[in-house]
């Protein structure tokens, strides 16, 4: 989940913690973008200096909840060379976990990006999917992340390539299996063109078939948004042979039957 520090999500922490009470979940985590290196890299996360701040904001929410457990984790882009900086991150707080994502597919364009849908029809499908994977699959190896968040991003507005894609499916859960990472089920999808939850019932299977452990997240940018179609998520999930997923606390997991 975020927080207004990333400068496009609503709704303080403790509002967040108060839905997740309502709704009766008993454990939720603040994952906000992360701050990276060069400040005013883009305009949806946090500079550096508010990297405190968050952490602050965090604990006030676990003050004002403490019958909820809160967790404290970032989420993380991943770009190849930023490996150091993500290293230095890691060693500025406690964190519970990290969450690998992949956004940009080059050092100035964001898939995900709405500002830049323009970008997708001057590149071949295929080829942006396939650039993600290899990202992904490096983020997965980097050793750096508990969960791989949203893994096929590139489906947010529907535009799918026309070849096949399993083999870079293959490659990311094959690395993500034998790195111990998770992979996120992440609800936010439903909310977009795409109308699905990320990833897809595919690689979820394949995820599944190859050992590959699995997280719950709504990525909630504003408190109605805090567990958002997780029935459906779990539905998913167990359709798909899951009936455990993966907690982290200080960068240590356990399974969790659901
Ligand atoms: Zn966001
Ligand atoms: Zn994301």
């Amino acid at each position: 989940m975020h927080t207004p520090l990333c400068l496009h999500a609503a709704g303080e922490p403790s509002e967040y913690a108060a839905r997740a009470v309502a709704m009766g979940l008993t454990e939720i985590g603040f994952s906000d973008h992360s701050p990276m290196r060069k400040d005013n890299f883009d305009e949806w996360r946090m500079n550096s200096d508010k990297l405190s701040e968050y952490v602050e904001n965090v604990g006030k929410a676990r003050r004002d909840f403490p019958q909820l457990t809160i967790k404290l984790a970032l989420e993380v882009d991943y770009l190849p060379g930023q490996e150091e900086w993500i290293r230095e991150l890691a060693a500025r707080h406690t964190w519970d976990y990290f969450i690998g994502s992949v956004h940009y597919v080059s050092e100035s364009w964001a898939i995900d990006s709405p500002h830049q849908l323009a970008e997708w029809r001057k590149h071949d499908a295929y080829e942006v999917w396939a650039v993600y994977f290899d990202w992904l699959t490096r983020a997965a190896d980097s050793g750096l992340f508990e969960i791989i968040g949203h893994a096929d991003l590139p489906k947010k507005f529907g535009i799918y390539p026309e070849r096949d894609c399993t083999s870079l499916f293959d490659r990311f859960l094959q690395t993500a299996a034998n790195r111990n990472v998770a992979v996120e089920l992440n609800t936010a999808g439903l909310r977009k063109d795409c109308k699905e939850i990320y990833p897809s019932p595919k690689i979820l299977q394949l995820a599944r078939q190859k050992g590959v452990a699995i997280t719950f997240g709504s990525d909630a940018h504003a408190p109605g948004e805090v567990g958002m179609n997780f029935a459906e998520a779990v539905q998913l999930a167990r359709a798909s042979g899951y009936a455990e997923c993966r907690r982290f606390t200080r960068r240590k997991w356990e399974m969790v039957k659901f």
